[in-house]
């Protein structure tokens, strides 16, 4: 069994421990491998409870994951892909059995599990005494942290008052304590958020006065020893899920973080809209109606030209200014500035007047669109002679487009379409 040093004193940063076992682990996949001590007596706290494990260095090697089973915490050390080339030894040739090494932690990492491990137990209590919701499952990633809490329906004004209240108890610095019990019977008096699940070694953690508390639960996660350490907690959104609200937040530093990057968004907003925190909205709202009013303007002028744009092929028609052979009459129209979608309407709106075909092409987006009066399939022609030009696509009898990745591909497509069609 390892003594686990963070039970007692989770503020222990360093600290000396003998190496019982070592064990040298390929992980298979990518040929890498890994080193595994087991130590007498350990500062790293291992993942479990809902709370990531602690990183750091053992005799300045890299601890990448921590874990426990059976009451031993295992410790994962890099090993030596970082060392292959190297003069200097890799880490399994650094580790003996019985041999004492300094252990130090990611206390950054750590205090910072801390704070949210904390917020999330104040806040659970809090939603427990005052909306009797139950926290039934927790998730604490590297961004946010989650409470799955079993009530259909919690407004958010309902989540601000209990944001409100989780808040004070931080202010208020009361102290977190965690109490172990052996026994089962010796914990079940304490005013406990959730029955017990185990029957032996059982840690209680209380946020405040153990007759009036915050929160009182059994957790094996590691604290602070004050509530104001948590620095702040903040519900960033509610989300309705399984029967239940899932509520996302965030506490201590990663709060403060979310504030620091919130608060540039708002001041480049404030920049952009030229307003302040009070009026950003409305001018965004303003600005929306002036883009609205664009939109439809623009709608219009587009309308008209392609009007405008149907009439010339009209005209082009009637006047014969068009290729012409015994086969086939071909018009073709070039257009700089629209995009596909103006095209078929073109061609949508030119269809009574079309002899033979009418090419139309997209020059933006190096694409041809063939409308046919039905004596010659579209589609057929271009999956006959584009992929010629490493072309592509497809369509109808009446319509189809080809789409190539040259301009100048455009033309040469054009010319053998009409020497195919003479
Ligand atoms: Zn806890």
């Amino acid at each position: 069994m390892t003594n686990k040093l963070y039970k007692h004193d989770v503020y222990l940063k360093t600290c000396e421990s003998t190496i019982l076992e070592i064990i040298d682990k390929n992980s298979g996949t990518d040929n890498s491998s890994c080193l595994i001590l087991v130590l007498d007596k350990t500062i790293f706290f291992p993942t479990g409870g809902g709370q990531p494990c602690d990183l750091g260095t053992i005799n300045g090697i890299s601890v990448i994951d921590v874990f426990e089973e059976n009451d031993i915490v295992y410790h994962v050390l890099e090993d030596d892909d970082m060392h292959m080339g190297s003069c200097s030894p890799s880490p399994a040739q650094m580790f003996q059995k019985g041999q004492t090494v300094k252990l130090s932690l990611d206390w950054d990492r750590r205090f910072n599990n801390m704070q949210k491990h904390c917020g999330e137990h104040i806040l659970s209590g809090i939603f427990y005494s005052e909306l009797n919701g139950v926290n039934r499952g927790f998730h604490m990633g590297d961004s946010y942290m989650t409470l799955d809490i079993d009530i259909k329906d919690i407004t958010w004004e309902q989540a601000m008052k209990i944001e409100t209240l989780a808040n004070k108890v931080i202010w208020s610095n009361t102290p977190v304590i965690t109490r172990y019990f052996e026994k089962r019977k010796d914990a079940e008096n304490l005013p406990l958020r959730k029955p017990l699940s185990l029957e032996e070694n059982i840690s209680i953690v209380c946020v405040g006065d153990i007759n009036n508390p915050a929160d009182c639960v059994a957790c094996c996660g590691t604290h602070p020893s004050t509530a104001g350490q948590v620095g702040i907690i903040k519900i960033l959104k509610l989300e309705k899920y399984k029967g239940m609200t899932r509520v996302y937040i965030k506490a201590g530093q990663g709060a403060l973080l979310d504030y620091q990057n919130k608060n540039d968004i708002i001041t480049a907003l404030n920049n952009k809209y030229s307003s302040s925190d009070d009026d950003l909205i409305d001018k965004i709202k303003i600005q929306d109606e002036k883009n609205k009013v664009i939109r439809q303007e623009l709608h219009e002028i587009k309308t008209l030209l392609i009007t405008n744009y149907v009439s010339d092929i009209k005209n082009d028609y009637a006047n014969e200014n068009y290729y012409k052979s015994s086969n086939a009459i071909i018009l073709t129209k070039k257009y700089d500035n629209l995009k596909i979608n103006d095209l078929l309407n073109i061609g949508k709106q030119a269809a009574p007047y079309i002899k033979g075909l009418l090419l139309l092409i997209c020059t933006k987006e190096n694409t041809l669109i063939l409308f046919s009066d039905g004596s010659h399939d579209c589609n057929k022609l271009v999956k006959e002679n584009a992929p010629i030009y490493n072309g592509k696509g497809g369509g109808n009898k009446n319509n189809a487009r080809a789409i190539f990745n040259k301009y100048e591909y455009i033309d040469t497509f054009i010319d053998l379409l009409c020497k195919h069609l003479r």
